[in-house]
Parts: C-alpha cells; sequence; structure tokens
C-alpha cells in the first residue's frame, strides 16, 4: 500500500472474482457463465454500433430502458440500465445506506454485498441461513435496516416464494428492499410484479446469465419511479456514460430475440435436472438449484479436494474455502458434453480414493 491510499480503505478487502484462466484450456464451470453464445441479433447490433465509438453513448440509455420496461411489464421511468449488475447494487448500497442506516443480508450469499458495505462505511448484520440453507425470513424481518437478499440465493441457489419476499417489504416500510434476481430467469419466481404494490421494493437484473453477456457488462434496477430518479442521481453523480454504445445496442438486440433467450434457459434447467440426479447417484447431497449452477458435497471428499482433482483435469469450479461452505463446490451448468466430462472425471476420482 503506499502511503498516499486513504486511511479509510486501509481494510478493505475487495471483492475475488472467479478464476479467469488465460494459459490452460478449462471447461469453465466456475462463474456461472452461459455455456451458449450470444443472441446473433445482439452480436449483429454490437458489430454496427463499434462504427460509431466516437460519440458517447446515450446517458439515458432511452431505447434499451423503453425495450427491457417492455420485457418485464414496467413503465421505462421505473427502470434504469448499468454497469453489470454489480453496478446498481453498488448504487442501491450508496443511495439506500449510510453509516445511520445499516444493510442486512443472510451470511451466506453473493459475497459483494459485505464489500460494497465496506467500502462505503456501511454497518451490517448477517442473518444466519437455516441448517438447512434457506434463508431465516423471520430473523430478516425483525432486523432493522436496507434489506439486500439474493433470489435465488448464490452459492446455495435455493429460491424464496414471492409471499415470502411480500413479507419482508410488509415488515420493513421504511428500509428499501432490494431483491438481487441474477439467477431469476432459470426457474424462480421475480418479484417485479410487486413493484406497484410496494415503493420500497427494488429489483436488480442482469443480462450475465441468461441473456449469455457476462463480458457485455449490462444490469438493470427496477422499481417505483421515485426510487430509480433516487438512483438516478447517484448514478449521474457517479458515471453518466455507465453502459457503452455496444452493450447498449447488444442488449437491445438481445430483448428483440427472448424466444431465444427462453430456449437456451430451459435447456440450461434441463441439463440442470440430469446432471443433479447424476451427482446423486454419486452419492453427492446437492441442494434444490433455481439457478444455472449446482450446489454439492460428496461424504468421501472434501470440497477443495474435488475443486483440485478436477482443476488438474482441466475442469474449473468454484470452491469457498469458509468454514460453512467448504465442503462443498458450486458447478455451473454449462452443455450437456460439458456436464458429461465433468460427471465422467468426478467419477473417477471418486474410484481413485476409494
Ligand atoms: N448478484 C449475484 C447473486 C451474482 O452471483 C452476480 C454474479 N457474480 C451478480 C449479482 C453480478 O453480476 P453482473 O455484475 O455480471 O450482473
Amino acid at each position: 500500500m503506499s502511503r498516499f491510499f486513504h486511511p479509510r480503505y486501509a481494510n478493505l478487502k475487495p471483492y475475488v472474482p472467479g478464476e479467469q484462466p488465460r494459459e490452460k484450456k478449462f471447461i469453465k464451470l466456475n462463474t456461472n457463465e452461459s455455456p451458449y453464445p450470444p443472441s446473433k441479433r445482439a452480436v449483429a447490433a454490437a458489430k454496427a454500433e463499434a462504427e460509431r465509438l466516437e460519440l458517447y453513448s446515450d446517458p439515458t440509455a432511452k431505447g434499451l430502458c423503453e425495450a427491457f420496461a417492455q420485457v418485464v411489464g414496467v413503465s421505462p421511468d421505473e427502470v434504469m440500465a448499468t454497469n453489470g449488475s454489480d453496478e446498481i447494487l453498488n448504487f442501491a448500497f450508496m443511495a439506500h445506506c449510510g453509516a445511520d442506516r445499516p444493510a442486512v443480508f443472510p451470511d451466506i450469499t453473493y459475497g459483494f454485498y459485505p464489500v460494497f458495505a465496506n467500502l462505503h462505511g456501511i454497518p451490517y448484520t448477517e442473518i444466519p441461513l437455516r441448517g438447512d440453507f434457506t434463508v431465516d425470513v423471520e430473523a430478516i424481518c425483525q432486523t432493522p435496516g436496507t434489506v439486500f437478499l439474493a433470489n435465488p440465493n448464490a452459492p446455495t441457489g435455493i429460491a424464496l416464494p414471492v409471499s415470502e419476499i411480500e413479507k419482508i417489504l410488509q415488515s420493513h416500510p421504511n428500509d428499501v428492499v432490494v431483491i438481487d434476481e441474477a439467477y431469476v430467469d432459470f426457474g424462480g419466481e421475480s418479484s417485479v410484479k410487486l413493484i406497484p404494490k410496494y415503493e420500497n421494493l427494488l429489483v436488480t437484473q442482469t443480462f450475465s446469465k441468461s441473456r449469455s453477456m457476462a463480458g457485455a457488462r449490462l444490469g438493470f434496477g427496477i422499481g417505483q419511479a421515485a426510487l430509480i430518479a433516487d438512483l438516478q442521481t447517484v448514478r449521474n453523480s457517479t458515471n453518466p456514460y455507465n453502459v457503452n454504445r455496444m452493450t447498449m445496442a447488444a442488449g437491445i438486440g438481445a430483448l428483440a430475440d427472448e424466444d431465444y433467450t427462453k430456449a437456451n434457459c430451459k435447456e440450461i434447467m434441463r441439463t440442470r435436472a440430469k446432471t443433479a440426479t447424476a451427482l446423486a447417484e454419486l452419492g453427492f447431497a446437492v441442494l434444490p438449484s433455481e439457478t444455472n449452477f449446482l450446489f454439492a458435497k460428496h461424504p468421501n471428499i472434501g470440497g477443495y479436494e474435488l475443486y483440485r482433482a478436477l482443476y488438474e483435469r482441466g475442469i474449473l469450479v468454484r470452491h469457498f474455502n469458509t468454514p460453512k461452505l467448504k465442503d462443498y463446490n458450486r458447478i455451473t451448468v454449462g452443455s450437456p458434453e460439458q456436464m458429461e466430462a465433468l460427471l465422467r472425471n468426478i467419477k473417477e476420482i471418486l474410484e481413485e480414493i476409494k
């Protein structure tokens, strides 16, 4: 650390993204990307837009917001486009929390929440998941503060019904409740339908998973117009050109191709079910997933040992080295061929340790 780094950041522990290897060719099942390419319409639109990169992007992202609002069934002033959903989450911490307004989230959830809280000097309460890895809704309802809840949750993959989200909204009438729907397109129930009823609801979504656009960085906040207007103030005080021209065009292209997105999600859900069954047959305990990943542990091999053994064989999964998660691995649902390779290698590894 240089002597110029402000002391307020001295203890900051940044978010550690999953490995993005360049050297070796891996079957990459570690950061929940889609195994399928983006929509051809998205790619063509981004290519064409590259010709206009001398111009700044539209700071209101008008066309993109209109297209997205129509797809999710809200009005354009109820959505805001961001540079990945990480950015809207960051803006929500900035807009809705402070030293006097803590954040509340489960102890096992998206690892970026405590990082954002620490970045902005926001105190937070972590609510332990129950023994079966489900979210303790009652405990969240009783804890004051701005709620951040990934639904479905990560890395567990478990989803809550909207009726449970509604309990949290009702228990926190004077706090914003942020529902992070990064994985909602793989079988979860979206809380967007609650927006007309709850002024304190902010839903976040991403194009990184179901729309195969992780590399484009596109996310959204969805909420009542007054809430979005505040987030626009934060965005325009940070980076008004937060979504670049090519991403904006690709986003509009992807939204014109919703059948493609839906077909990919369906295929991933089918592959997920098959893979979960096959893992269970091999002796794994697999949590019920409504996402594009599976969270699983095996009684005969530690989480880290399995991660390493797969790594040696060119398959990358995600291991979290914390006391509650260390026995597990989070495995992205890839293509059927990738899953066959995964299962074949796991079988061999389990044979070898017998
Ligand atoms: N929320 C959750 C729960 C996630 O797992 C991720 C992906 N790492 C994100 C948000 C952020 O994704 P992105 O910034 O790519 O939209």
